[in-house]
């Protein structure tokens, strides 16, 4: 890999993009519920009776579901901005029926540079990259054990994480909370990793 121009992996929802509370706002109305992003503690929480991951592929269906899904607060902006020193690409574990929506997407609301591929879950350390930014600490997990550094983004149902923070790949793990964190973490790591 080249010193300056490490290869970025970004996840999209939960990371790019902020997917449970675009979920949520459907299925509160539909169901007449109020639940709010803090719930989600899982992949499969249920949501009126429906596990989450099958409501969203459900809502997956709908390209005006796909197309209007809000961005993670200054996504757009940092990626921009990790652009200028670093070569990133997007991976998501999305349906590949919803990958081209997906790329739009990204093209519209992230970078119109971005391109996205698709890896199932556990398995995105297969990417090129040496970076990965993601919230499903499965994919973290892998990265890391496959000699990557990983970028965990901070949401509710990534909160059982100590075993990665405290264990063996912890120099090569960071936390962020916001974009502006994860800029910082991915500075950070690409100077160790150079
Ligand atoms: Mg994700």
């Amino acid at each position: 890999m080249s010193r300056n121009r490490p290869v970025i992996a970004i996840d999209v929802d939960g990371v790019l993009a902020d997917h449970v509370p675009h979920v949520l706002t459907r299925a509160n109305a539909e169901k007449k519920i109020a639940m709010s992003k803090a719930d989600i503690k899982e992949w499969n929480t249920p949501v009126g009776g429906v596990p989450f991951g099958e409501l969203i592929h459900g809502y997956f269906s709908d390209s005006q579901f796909v197309l209007t899904m809000p961005p993670v607060d200054g996504a757009s902006e940092s990626v921009g901005r990790i652009l200028k020193t670093a070569k990133v690409i997007v991976v998501t574990a999305r349906p590949q029926v919803i990958l081209d929506l997906t790329q739009r997407w990204v093209h519209e609301r992230i970078h119109p540079e971005l391109e996205v591929f698709r890896a199932a879950e556990g398995n995105k350390y297969s990417s090129s990259a040496s970076i990965l930014i993601d919230d499903y600490l499965g994919n973290v997990e892998e990265f890391a054990q496959r000699g990557g550094a990983a970028v965990i983004f901070d949401q509710p149902w990534n909160q059982d994480r100590s075993h990665l923070l405290g264990g063996r790949y912890h120099a090569r793990l960071a936390v962020a909370a916001t974009w502006i964190e994860a800029e910082k973490a991915v500075s950070r790591l690409s100077g160790q990793i150079a």
